[in-house]
């Protein structure tokens, strides 16, 4: 057998200023055939559980460009079309091929190009015929068009929000192409769209429990090859946008439809119970300045996520801590290039006049004006996240003069996953009182250790976080919540 594979992803948030050329991907990974490390990225584990698996049939595999570029705004037209172009000449290069393994993120959007993998794959398509396995493991913070259904045969997508199971979902995606490469199954996909669009971490119920099931009836159901849930991206203003539910079967597509639509209910008659309890940043200051002494207290400004594509430099959390006069309070982080390049030529220990914070975009507070006390500076800081390092850039630890409330600013965007970014600039997390990080959940499972509790902030609107109130465009309007129940009670799910 002769597999190529490939990858190409990012998450685009269409309302973020930070928009993406070549070098957004070259900045995070781009890793031309044969380059790609042996540690996978997010988007990226379809080549490495890839040549596992190829070593092991003794099947030839042809890499292509694998591509990863963090989540922020729109990719440009250039660098989409030079990428994908890229991957497809490196496929028809490798023809004839029996399948094509794609690792895919699902949100990306590109100047002219609402859904540039349905673009990517309907060519793929094209080159290779109908008769190629043509398969793809996405995030589920995605969109599921109808022209990536119809181009591949099956996706497997990641369960768990924080993506924790991005590899066992790429040995899946193998282990069906090997299975029906060699001919003991007939992958085929079911979709049922939901009409709606949520928020879905699976650490607590209902989410938790439905991953769960999924994962039992994929264990128990001998027809069904894989389930998964496209919770959607309510940041990508594309016609497309919301949640859907995939069956993948051996052959059985109408029992497939069936599964899709009985779990899609389920999702669609939880909504609005996905999300966890989100306080705004007036309640979560008091509430984190109440708690009783011990260990800090964990607030996660959960919408400023530069991991959901926006700038991380959003100061409505702190202004509040500076207006109510917060003690021991460390914030991780605010992205400010160029205070930190300020910072750095001031030097460690120099007091200054610093403006710092909420430039990139509305919404997002007020620049603070302050005399800082520059701490430590550390060139290229890197936190842990699982069994990864992720950049931060050159980062200065800065204390506001006449406050007890340090702040670490940084220079490449990145989200707050775990309490090694502040241990990176000489803090030690555990002796602060509040810890203030940009995560909407990944951080959870690093955090929630250290923490006497955590708190899920709303602070400002730097992210599209109300899809009743969002200024879309191009988003369909045919899904909660722009109307309060879009399949109609009590013909509730007849299409
Ligand atoms: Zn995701």
């Amino acid at each position: 057998m002769r597999v190529f594979t490939a990858a190409l992803a990012t998450e685009t948030n269409t309302f973020s200023p930070i928009f993406v050329d070549r070098r957004g991907f070259e900045d995070s990974l781009y890793a031309p055939p044969g380059q790609h490390p042996e540690t996978p990225t997010l988007c990226t584990a379809p080549v490495t559980v890839g040549r596992r698996v190829c070593r092991e049939k003794g099947w030839t595999l042809i890499e292509g460009t694998a591509a990863w570029a963090d989540p922020a705004g729109l990719v440009s037209r250039a660098t989409y079309e030079g990428l994908r172009d890229e991957i497809l000449g490196q496929l028809e290069a490798a023809l004839p091929v029996d399948a094509v393994v794609l690792g895919l993120h699902g949100a990306m959007v590109a100047a002219g190009y609402d859904d540039p993998e349905g673009d990517l794959l309907t060519r793929i398509r094209e080159i290779v015929g109908p008769g190629v396995l043509v398969c793809a493991e996405l995030d589920p913070h995605s969109h599921l068009t109808a022209k990536r259904v119809a181009a591949a045969d099956f996706f497997t997508v990641f369960k768990e929000f924080p993506h924790t199971d991005f590899v066992d979902r790429a040995e899946d995606l193998w282990r069906i192409a090997v299975d029906a490469l060699e001919g003991r199954v007939r992958p085929v996909m079911s979709v049922f769209d939901c009409r709606m669009i949520d928020v879905f971490p699976t650490s607590r119920e209902p989410m938790r429990g439905f991953v769960d099931r999924m994962l039992a009836i994929e264990r128990d159901d001998p027809l069904v090859l894989s389930l998964s849930a496209i919770h959607g991206f309510m940041a990508g203003d594309v016609p497309e946008m919301g949640t859907k539910m995939i069956a993948v079967t051996d052959g059985a597509p109408e029992h497939g439809a069936a599964l899709a639509r009985r779990l899609g209910m389920e999702l669609y008659d939880n909504r609005g119970r996905h999300v966890m309890p989100i306080l705004d940043e007036t309640e979560a200051v008091a509430r984190a300045m109440a708690a009783p002494a011990g260990r800090p207290v964990v607030i996660a400004d959960v919408w400023d996520n530069p991991g959901g594509g926006t700038a991380g430099d959003a100061t409505v959390l702190l202004g509040e801590l500076m207006a109510r006069g917060a003690e021991g309070v460390a914030v991780g982080t605010i992205w400010d290039p160029m205070a930190v390049r300020l910072c750095f030529v001031a030097g460690e220990g120099a007091t200054i006049p610093l403006r710092f914070g909420a430039k990139s975009a509305p919404f997002t507070g007020a620049p603070i004006d302050a005399t800082v006390e520059v701490l430590r500076l550390a060139a290229g800081a890197e936190m842990r996240f699982g069994e990864s390092l992720v950049p931060f850039g050159d980062s200065a630890r800065v204390r506001l003069e006449g406050t007890d409330i340090e702040v670490i600013l940084n220079s490449v965007r990145a989200q707050s996953f775990d309490p090694s970014l502040f241990d990176a600039l000489g803090i030690d997390p555990l002796e602060k009182k509040i810890l203030v990080i940009k995560s909407t959940n990944h951080f959870y499972a690093a955090f929630a250790p250290i923490a006497s509790e955590v708190i899920y902030c709303s602070a400002g609107r730097p992210y599209p976080n109300d899809p009743a109130r969002t200024p879309y465009r191009k988003v369909r309007r045919d899904i909660w919540p722009i109307p309060a129940d879009p399949f109609g009670d009590p013909e509730r799910g007849e299409e």
